[in-house]
């Protein structure tokens, strides 16, 4: 069957919710998009807003035990671990930690890379042709540590042993291209294929494609599901309805809601923060990873994007914490200037769905061929979104997929 034959509801209307509704769409699909609320609030328009080809090594790899627990303890407190995190925690963590190996890093680069590489091409279509402004400079991870030089080199080594295109820059060019760091940099590279887009343009600009291509959008919660094998019945607080196949693409969320039809996904929320500093002087023209402190920054055309945060919490932790915005903005001081007087902050925070094993989710459920699910991009998931909306339109059109993206499958033994 095409998918010019199905129905289908895409719950969830995040940047892995509309990117799947827009391929579904194109596909001939009749696609449904219900969303609980304020889409402007969710984590796809609060991150940093990086398309960083080049992360082809997933989150768990090896050394992320030493430094986590170096972060938790130390200063930085990038990666913190909340009471309010529940029982899922310890397995997660465990689990996480048996994944930090070098076979691990081998067995997902290709298929992260596959994944990557089809989010690209799709992203370049969006420059070319519907006015998405990207930066023109490229990535840069900065370090300000005594042992920076073999930090960077480290970095280079492990990048070229992927085939991705990073080098050295010396911490004077940076100086000289960038007014706004102060001359506390020791070691720097650049990554040729990576830049940084605004979150909010990227996200509006996949929401436009799904209402050109037809997408009916419903402001509903959904609060439960029931599937079969010959279909799947929403509930919504307002309403119900019978869909031929849901794609479960709800973030954190979507870890309660597959309960409703016997999935599992054993994912944790990872709460980050970010503010966007208007009027600051000499705007960087790179997007820049501060490594030391932990930190991204990201030239928008409305401010400066200052984000960090890597905390494991429950995932109604919806506060807003203001000591960590203050650390975040004291930390970023050691190394950019910045206003004295900052009177607007934007500040924002939002969920990683984040897998135990640094993996998305995309895939029929083992169960129940009828859901789809699409989720656990954890601190990618803007990049990755194009290319698994790709991806989730062929799995509800039973087209095959590589063995590579089959890695993604949620039937995969964690
Ligand atoms: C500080 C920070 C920085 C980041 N930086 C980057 C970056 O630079 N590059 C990058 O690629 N990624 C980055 N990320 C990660 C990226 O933002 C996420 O991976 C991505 O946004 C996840 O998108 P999503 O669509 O899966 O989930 P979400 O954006 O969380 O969307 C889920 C949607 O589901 C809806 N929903 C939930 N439950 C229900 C329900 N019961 N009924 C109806 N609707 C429901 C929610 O309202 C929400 O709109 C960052 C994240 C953070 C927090």
């Amino acid at each position: 069957m095409s998918n010019s034959q199905h129905n289908v509801t895409v719950i969830g209307g995040g940047i892995v919710g509309l990117a799947s509704a827009w391929q579904l769409a194109l596909d001939g699909a009749n696609v449904t998009v219900v969303d609980q609320g304020a889409p402007t609030n969710t984590t796809s328009f609060v991150n940093a807003g990086w398309i960083t080809p080049s992360h082809i090594i997933p989150l768990a790899a090896p050394g992320m035990v030493k430094t986590g627990m170096k972060n938790l303890i130390g200063r930085t407190g990038a990666f913190a671990v909340s009471p309010s995190a529940g029982p899922g925690i310890a397995p997660w963590l465990a689990k996480f930690a048996s994944k930090c190996t070098d076979a691990h890093v081998e067995h997902s680069a290709p298929a992260l890379k596959e994944l990557v590489d089809l989010s690209i091409n799709i992203v370049d279509g969006l420059i070319a042709n519907d006015g998405l402004l990207r930066t023109k400079d490229k990535l840069w991870m900065l370090f300000t540590s005594e042992n920076a030089k073999h930090e960077a080199a480290h970095e280079v080594e492990l990048m070229e042993h992927f085939g991705v295109n990073a080098y050295e820059i010396d911490p004077e060019s940076c100086a000289a291209q960038e007014p706004i760091l102060k001359n506390n940099i020791k070691g720097a590279v650049e990554f040729a294929t990576d830049f940084g887009v605004d979150p909010r343009q990227f996200n509006e600009i996949f929401k436009q494609k799904c209402i050109n291509a037809g997408v009916t959008f419903r402001n509903e919660t959904v609060v439960n599901l029931n599937a079969d094998i010959n279909g799947v019945t929403v509930f919504t607080d307002k309403d119900e309805w019978s869909t031929d196949y849901i794609v479960l693409a709800a973030g954190i969320w979507s870890r309660e809601l597959v309960k409703f039809v016997g999935g599992n996904l054993p994912m944790m929320a990872a709460k980050g923060q970010s503010v966007t500093l208007p009027d600051v002087e000499n705007m960087p023209t790179h997007p820049m990873m501060l490594s030391d402190q932990r930190i991204t920054l990201n030239p928008l055309s409305w401010g400066l994007r200052i984000s960090t945060g890597y905390k494991l919490t429950s995932s109604n932790d919806f506060a807003i914490e203001k000591k960590a915005i203050d650390k975040l903005i004291a930390r970023t001081r050691t190394v950019v200037n910045l206003p004295d007087a900052l009177p607007v902050k934007n500040e924002l925070m939002g969920m990683r769905p984040a897998s135990p094993d640094g993996l998305p989710y995309i895939g029929a459920l083992p169960n129940n061929p009828r859901v789809v699910v699409a989720t656990g991009h954890n601190m990618l998931g803007l990049m990755m979104a194009p290319g698994t909306g790709r991806f989730v339109a062929d799995i509800v059109a039973g087209k095959p997929v590589s063995r590579e993206i089959m890695k993604f499958s949620p039937a995969r033994p964690i």
